[in-house]
C-alpha cells in the first residue's frame, strides 16, 4: 500500500506538493522525507543528523503536531495512510521543512543560558552532592536537545513572539539551579517579566510534547516563584 504525502514547498508562502511513497515495515516519517528527496525531488530541503533522537535537528509537523521525525514511526501517525508534513510552527521558513533556528537561539543568550563560574582550570573541580534538591532540578531539564518541538507548540509563542519561551526558560532554569554560576541574580532579571516566565499561561503543550520527557512547564514554575522570592527581598 502507498502512502499520500503531501509536504511543504517553498518559502512562508508556499504550498504542499503530494507524493506517493510505498509502505515499509518499521518507517519512520524521516524516512519518508529522505525517500521522496532521493528518489522523487531532489530538491527538497529539510534537515537531519544523528537518525537516533540525539541531535533534535529533525522535528517537523506531522499531521499537525510537532514530532522529532526520526522516531515517529509512519504507523502512529498516518491516520488513513496520509501523511502532511510541514516545517515547525513559530519559526521563521528557510525553505520546505529547514527553518531558521536563529531567533530561537537567541533567545537562550538572552536567557542566560551559558553558564558562567568563577574557577579556573587550576582550581579544583567543585564538588555537587547528585541528591542535593538543586542537583536534582537541574538534572531534571539537562537533558534537552534543543529540538524546537516545545517553542513550535507553545501557543504563547505564537501570540507573543517576543516571549522567550519553555526551551530557553527551561535551559535558565537549570542554571539557576547550578549552585557553581555566578549570575544568578542577573539571570533571574533577564528571565523574569512580562515577555519572561510570567508569560506562561501553564497550558503544558510543552511538557506533553517534549520528546525527552521534559517539563518546561515545571522549570518555569520553579522560575516564576524564584523571581517572586526575589521581588518581595528587593531583589529584581
Ligand atoms: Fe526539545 Fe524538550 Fe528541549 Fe524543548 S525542552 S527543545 S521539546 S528537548
Amino acid at each position: 500500500m502507498d502512502l499520500e504525502v503531501k509536504v511543504w514547498r517553498g518559502g512562508e508562502q508556499g504550498a504542499f506538493a503530494t507524493y506517493q511513497v510505498r509502505r515499509e515495515e518499521s518507517q519512520t516519517v524521516l524516512d519518508v522525507v529522505v525517500y521522496i528527496q532521493r528518489h522523487l525531488d531532489p530538491s527538497l530541503s529539510y534537515r537531519y543528523a544523528c537518525r537516533v533522537g540525539m541531535c533534535g535537528s529533525c522535528a517537523m509537523s506531522v499531521n499537525g503536531v510537532a514530532r522529532w521525525t526520526c522516531r515517529t514511526h509512519v504507523s502512529k501517525v498516518a491516520a488513513g495512510g496520509s501523511l502532511e508534513i510541514a516545517p515547525l510552527p513559530n519559526f521563521p521558513v528557510i525553505k520546505d521543512l529547514a527553518i531558521d533556528m536563529r531567533g530561537f537561539f537567541d533567545k537562550w543568550a538572552r536567557a542566560r543560558g551559558q553558564f558562567q563560574g568563577a574557577t579556573t582550570r587550576h582550581d579544583d573541580f567543585a564538588r555537587v552532592e547528585p541528591g542535593s534538591k538543586e542537583r536534582r532540578a537541574a538534572d531534571a531539564g539537562v537533558e534537552c536537545i534543543g529540538c524546537g518541538i516545545c517553542h513550535a507548540s507553545c501557543d504563547v509563542v505564537s501570540w507573543r513572539p517576543g516571549f522567550l519561551g519553555p526551551a530557553a526558560l527551561n535551559r535558565a532554569w537549570t542554571l539557576v539551579n547550578d549552585v557553581r554560576d555566578t549570575q544568578q541574580a542577573a539571570r533571574l532579571r533577564a528571565v523574569a517579566g512580562i515577555a519572561g516566565c510570567h508569560a506562561c499561561h501553564t497550558q503544558g503543550s510543552c511538557t506533553e510534547r517534549c520528546p525527552k520527557q521534559l517539563a518546561p512547564t515545571t522549570a518555569i514554575a520553579g522560575l516564576k516563584r524564584l523571581a517572586a522570592r526575589a521581588a518581595v527581598r528587593g531583589k529584581l
